[in-house]
């Protein structure tokens, strides 16, 4: 069934334009040789030949002015089906004929960047984007291609102008995006022992969009590294009133910088966080600082308080390990068997397309949306407050 309507789609562009042509000719008795080469070539395409009937219609496009439509058409119409060389073909045939007007040659020409794009051809495309950019009313779409590309390439620097003249273009807030493109340009002068160059990157980020908790994070990591761990500190108290959902990932600097700051109280900081984000980072990290300040057997009943309510393998897995110190504590085969039931669990998802990963990517790989993916938290022990999992693609 699919198959045959991949096969008339085509048929139906083609049809579409010979009943526009003949519309606007008037009758049916004038242009008979190109008729009978439009049958021809429609003919090749219901007999599943579509490179014969490309050679009819780029040939009636040399004696017919009007083919502009179809070559749009079909050419796109294979780029969907998967056909990118055949649409590759047609567009190219299309951008080189002269006498198209500035629209049509504009539309031509980001078909056929978005056919490369798909054949991964990206300098060809990125090419042809950046000549887009500057003709109306293509300008817009191609400087989201771009922006694609760039992503694509890890090119945050060019991404990051792209996005800027695209808002400048839409008046389309593009905060959140432009902050994350500043994030991954601090991360780079990181890695290349930068860490003035990557807080002016993290400090333009926050100013672009304050409500950033990825810029947060990273500064607290720097401020750590420059043994500043009041800043850090606050740094992260920050992180968890904006961006909660990311207090799993901000956890070790958390806990880090609580330890280097004197008159702190690392377990009354968790406790707080805890009550109001409860989550199996947190749960774990509260069990070692209730077994560090009251023993091994208050952890316990943290432990068994927190899985009453919560379906948490982390928590579990935790528990009987410390009962496992006791004399007679849980088997080694049953722990054996939690670690591994947690080893398999997905630890993060993307709320906007149910991706699920086993680490926090800042943007989704499936749906690219950015700041998406989270830490997954465990059901309810009560089966009736689950909510239903997400579809992977919903
Ligand atoms: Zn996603």
């Amino acid at each position: 069934m699919t198959e045959w309507l991949c096969l008339l789609l085509p048929v139906a562009a083609a049809s579409g334009w010979w009943a526009a042509r003949h519309a606007r000719s008037g009758c049916a008795a004038q242009g008979t040789v190109p008729d009978a080469a439009f049958l021809r070539g429609l003919n090749y395409l219901l007999d599943q030949r579509p490179d014969k009937a490309i050679d009819v219609f780029l040939r009636l496009a040399e004696v017919d002015g009007e083919t502009v439509e179809i070559h749009l058409a079909l050419g796109s119409l294979f780029r969907r089906r998967g056909e990118v060389e055949r649409a590759i073909r047609i567009h190219q045939n299309l951008v080189a004929r002269p006498g198209l007007d500035r629209e049509q040659r504009g539309f031509a020409l980001y078909e056929l960047a978005q056919d490369y794009m798909r054949a991964g051809l990206f300098d060809r495309a990125e090419s042809l984007l950046q000549e887009l950019t500057e003709i109306e009313p293509e300008g817009r779409r191609a400087l989201k291609a771009l922006i694609e590309i760039y992503q694509q390439e890890k090119d945050w620097t060019n991404a990051l102008n792209a996005a800027e003249r695209l808002q400048g273009l839409t008046g389309r807030p593009m905060a959140a995006e432009i902050a994350q493109y500043r994030c991954e340009l601090a991360e780079e002068a990181l890695r290349a022992g930068d860490p003035e160059q990557a807080g002016e990157c993290l400090r333009e980020a926050q100013a672009a969009h304050p409500q950033c908790v990825r810029a947060l994070m990273l500064q607290a990591r720097i401020e750590l590294g420059h043994g500043d761990a009041a800043a850090a500190l606050a740094l992260c108290r920050r992180v968890a009133e904006q961006g909660p959902q990311f207090i799993p990932d901000v956890l070790p600097k958390f806990i880090d910088a609580l330890g280097r700051c004197p008159g702190t109280d690392l377990e009354a900081e968790l406790r707080r966080l805890y009550a109001s984000h409860p989550s199996p980072a947190l749960a774990t990290a509260l069990a070692d600082a209730i077994e560090a300040a009251a023993g091994p057997a208050a952890a316990r009943d943290f432990l068994v308080s927190h899985l009453a309510e919560h379906a948490d393998l982390t928590a579990l897995e935790r528990l009987l390990e410390l009962q496992s110190a006791d004399e007679g504590g849980c088997p080694e085969t049953v722990q054996r068997v939690v670690s591994r039931l947690r080893a398999r669990q997905s630890a993060y998802q993307c709320d906007q397309c149910g991706f699920v990963a086993r680490r926090l990517h800042w943007q989704c790989p499936s749906c690219k949306h950015w700041g998406t993916i989270k830490a997954t938290q465990p059901g309810s022990m009560d089966p009736s407050l689950d909510s239903p999992p997400t579809p992977p693609g919903a």
